[in-house]
């Protein structure tokens, strides 16, 4: 493909878990081609303005983007909102009201941790740093002090939703994240749909689809190719939009790399880009 049209519609910075600040977010967008950037963080645009800012500068076009966790069908699935309605105040408050109920709730997994384990918050923050506080550093402090030996291992014996230490992260219904998102004119996409629990995964679709989603993440870092070609041709017959996006993470996700994912997996095609913007002309307001 060629390097000056190099889109990532998926990506983090410290105001929420990646480990990059939005100058190093930029730079690195500028250095690896990428014309189009979304920059989504979980539950909050406070990134955003400032992106968008460096950006310009650099000849980098940055979206205005979230990546929200919504439940849908009894579990949590992430949705990416685009549009720069999610920058106005009303908005991008209760975007991060959702964020801060979260971190009451990280104190009480915490408090559970280190009443099994031994390892408890102030571990966890440690590890975070500056980055927003998630059940992933909570992994990796465990595997820190030995308590388990690797990522999976932790979520599996105390950390996923059927462990000890699990407690459920506040959330908005998918219903009410798609009549959010859709009255500031933005779009909705289910983010990574392959990460979605196999067994539930096609029911989760159906109904984030049923419930407005306007569109799927069809070409992630997560993805194999031949999902990727399945997700596509499950938007196509829907009807739906079909976007990508690295999920770059900076550090905290090793190997996943700005603009091109995992060993280069993510490459999405300009057409897809095109339709996200036709879609948001469409529902301005
Ligand atoms: P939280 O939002 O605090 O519930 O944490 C969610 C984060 O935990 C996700 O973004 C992943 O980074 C990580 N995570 C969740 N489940 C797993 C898993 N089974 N294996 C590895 N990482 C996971
Ligand atoms: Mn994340
Ligand atoms: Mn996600
Ligand atoms: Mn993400």
């Amino acid at each position: 493909m060629d390097t000056a049209c190099v889109i990532d519609l998926h990506a983090h910075t410290r105001a929420s878990d990646g480990s990059d600040t939005p100058a190093q977010l930029l730079a690195q967008a500028a250095a690896v081609g990428i014309s189009v950037l979304a920059v989504t963080d979980h539950d909050t645009v406070e990134a955003v303005a400032e992106s968008q800012e460096l950006g310009r500068s650099l000849g980098v076009e940055v979206l205005p983007g979230c990546e929200i966790s919504a439940t849908c069908a009894n579990m949590v699935v992430h949705v990416l909102a685009y549009g720069p309605g999610l920058l106005e105040p009303a908005t991008a408050r209760t975007l991060v009201q959702y964020r801060d109920e979260r971190m009451h709730r990280n104190e009480q997994l915490g408090a559970r941790l280190h009443a099994l384990t031994g390892v408890g918050l102030p571990d966890a923050l440690a590890i975070a740093g500056p980055s927003r506080l998630s059940r992933a550093h909570f992994a990796r402090a465990l595997v820190s002090a030995g308590v388990v030996a690797s990522i999976p291992e932790a979520f599996e014996h105390w950390l996923g939703p059927h462990a000890p230490a699990y407690v459920a992260s506040p959330a908005m219904s998918i219903e009410a994240t798609v009549r959010l998102v859709h009255a500031t004119g933005g779009v909705l996409v289910l983010a990574h749909p392959g990460r979605i629990e196999a067994a539930a995964r096609d029911r989760i679709v159906a109904t984030a689809v049923a419930a407005g989603v306007d569109g799927l993440e069809v070409w992630h870092s997560e993805h194999a190719p031949e999902e990727q070609a399945r997700w596509a041709r499950h938007a196509k017959q829907g009807g739906l939009l079909a976007t990508g996006g690295s999920d770059y993470h900076g550090l905290h996700k090793p190997g996943v790399h700005l603009g091109t994912g995992r060993d280069g997996n993510v490459a999405v095609p300009p057409p897809a880009l095109a339709a996200l913007r036709a879609c948001l002309a469409a529902l301005a307001p």
